[in-house]
């Protein structure tokens, strides 16, 4: 047990001003000094004629005290009746002597209680004896001693009390901070230090997803305006996110498919928006849209089917369907960003599962969330984004049987897939199928679908923002499921593309590249080999843009090249040097590898 000190002999100092009787102050004196002979009293008085009578009133009362002895060796020894020009010198006195006890024995004691730094226990005016401090007045009698008052307290609750630093640095804070620690710990020579601080700088890396990318400035909200008050603080403090300016580069970065409808498509398209009544609102029940869906992705008759401005809308949605107090949301990591970004809006609670080393889910891990948790809303997506791999089957069954709430297959990439979890809807009630025509080549036309049992979708509905659909992207989504057939052989082209920039790819192991992971999306994360201090590829890379990581170099080397891909490097510990590349047509992925390969400073 730690203690702060040994307390000493007993200590008082009186400051009076000749307002008291001569006679108390004397007692009050003795009642220090009869504790023992070591014990320590002095009076300091601006008033001479008072210091006389108290030393008067002491020869006269101390012959009647039972403990004389005691008393007149600790005055005599240690005690001092000290006369000061004025009260404030007084105060200056007794921050040098820092008492145990100290008696402000004057006409107006709070006058001088504000210049007091450094007492034990301080006793106010002429009726506050010290004696009462003794035995009854209240507070802790616990005091320091020995000029201790100078730096501790009164014994009390604090004293018992350990405490904790709280630090929580927003996303603008850690980019100040961060730079910051990293820059003073490599000039001690830390570089972990550096570099964990460095993963949560924005540079180049921000949460994955097609939209969601590089994070811009708060607006400054002045503090006494209505919107700093009014608006929730941890969104006063939040960025938003936007895409990267893309004009003039070649954009690989948002798994967009690559290819534009035939010319004579477009002209037909053209005529059926000029139709568009877009004076009226949409309508509202989307019957058509949802029929020519169903119809399309053989969506089965009995499943309930919501639609999305976009499947982030039903995300969103699904969150404030299911967000009660209490309730929680799990993913496993990394995965889709907008996942933990729905829930955190909502105030949702969200936990995150780790995957395993090769991408998979790891199911202890997710089943002892789901046990612990019981969580409202599982996220899991087939195939994942950014790591393009589907999860095992397997796995995904036990999930479905062990989670207690809704679990969200997200199929956003099922156009380049090998399977999907739609016809396998009727065997788990808890299953949803969420799924974009984004990716299949309508990522402007904003339309996700969510399938589920109707227990489901009915409440679902209630949820989704009346005319959510545009009555241009309807007609457009219309339009393009009566050609399904070109967007299937599109995404049939991007398939195949996507082996041929796999082998590509694969040749540049050793040369820059670490790893180039399986995909079965439509695009390919593979992780940059660590810019070395003794150079090699990917360090000319790292070295040359002056970057730290290897991976961030290499992006930036190849949006000068003007191709435009994903560094997705800091979204995750174990996504350190990764970049997502969205396959292009045939000629674009060239230009990419090219890009690429110029980063890594290969021969072209
Ligand atoms: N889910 C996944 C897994 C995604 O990667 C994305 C976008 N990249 C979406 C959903 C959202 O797609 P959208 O809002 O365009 O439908």
């Amino acid at each position: 047990v730690g203690i702060d000190m040994i307390a000493g002999p007993s200590e008082i100092l009186v400051v009076c001003d000749g307002s008291v009787p001569a006679d108390w102050v004397a007692m009050d004196l003795f009642s220090q000094a009869e504790h023992d002979e070591m014990a320590q009293a002095i009076l300091i008085s601006d008033d001479a004629a008072f210091l006389d009578a108290v030393a008067a009133s002491i020869a006269r009362q101390i012959v009647q005290m039972p403990r004389k002895e005691v008393i007149g060796r600790s005055l005599r020894d240690r005690g001092a009746l000290i006369r000061v020009e004025n009260l404030p010198q007084a105060v200056d006195l007794v921050n040098r002597v820092a008492p145990e006890h100290l008696e402000l024995a004057t006409r107006d004691p709070q006058a001088l209680l504000a210049d007091i730094r450094h007492a034990g226990a301080i006793f106010l005016g002429r009726y506050t004896s010290e004696s009462l401090g003794d035995y009854c007045a209240g507070p802790s009698h616990v005091l320091p001693t020995m000029r201790t008052p100078r730096f501790s307290s009164p014994l009390g609750v604090p004293d018992f009390q350990k405490r904790s630093s709280l630090i929580e640095v927003s996303r603008e804070g850690a980019q100040t901070l961060g730079r910051i620690s990293a820059t003073l710990a490599r000039s001690e020579g830390l570089e972990a230090h550096a570099r964990s601080a460095e993963y949560r700088l924005d540079d180049g890396a921000a949460p994955a997803g097609g939209s969601a990318v590089a994070a811009v400035p708060v607006p400054v909200v002045p503090a006494t305006s209505a919107a700093a008050r009014l608006i929730r603080p941890d969104l006063l403090r939040m960025s938003s996110y936007h895409v990267p300016e893309s004009g003039g580069l070649l954009k690989l970065d948002a798994m967009e498919n690559p290819y534009r409808l035939p010319a004579e498509l477009q002209e037909a398209l053209g005529r059926r928006l000029a139709d568009v009544a877009i004076n009226r609102y949409p309508v509202p029940s989307y019957a058509g849209l949802k029929a020519s869906i169903r119809n399309c992705f053989r969506v089965p008759e009995t499943a309930g089917l919501v639609v999305g401005n976009g499947s982030d809308e039903l995300i969103s949605m699904l969150v404030t369907l299911l967000n009660q107090p209490g309730a929680t949301m799990l993913a496993p990591l990394p995965s889709f960003v907008m996942y933990a970004m729905s829930a955190k809006l909502a105030r949702m609670k969200f936990v995150g599962a780790d995957l395993d080393a090769s991408f998979q889910l790891d199911l202890r891990a997710m089943l002892a969330v789901i046990d612990e948790h019981q969580p409202a809303l599982v996220f899991m997506a087939y195939p994942n984004n950014p790591t393009g791999n589907c999860f095992s089957r397997e796995a995904i069954e036990e999930i479905l049987r062990r989670a207690p709430g809704l679990v969200v297959l997200d199929e956003a990439y099922e156009p380049f897939a090998p399977d999907s979890w739609l016809p396998r809807l009727a065997e788990f009630p808890n299953l949803a199928i969420l799924r974009t025509l984004s990716k299949l080549g309508l990522a402007g036309a904003r339309l996700g679908y969510l399938v589920a049992a109707t227990d489901w979708t009915d409440h679902l509905e209630k949820v989704r923002p009346p005319y959510n659909i545009g009555g241009l992207n309807e007609a457009t989504v219309l339009f393009a499921l009566e050609h399904a057939e070109v967007f299937a052989g599109q995404a049939r082209a991007i398939r195949d593309e996507r082996e041929n920039l796999l082998q590509a790819l694969r040749q540049l192991l050793g040369q820059g590249l670490e790893q180039v992971f399986p995909s079965q999306a439509n695009f390919v994360l593979v992780r940059v080999a660590e810019a070395s201090a003794a150079g090699g590829a990917a360090g000319a890379a790292g070295a040359a843009s002056g970057q730290a990581f290897a991976g961030a170099a290499v992006a930036q080397k190849m949006r000068e090249s003007a191709v435009l891909i994903k560094d997705v490097g800091k979204m995750h510990p174990m996504l350190h040097n990764c970049l997502r590349l969205t396959v292009g047509t045939p000629r674009e992925n060239q230009m990419m590898l090219a890009a690429l390969r110029r980063a890594l400073a290969l021969p072209s």
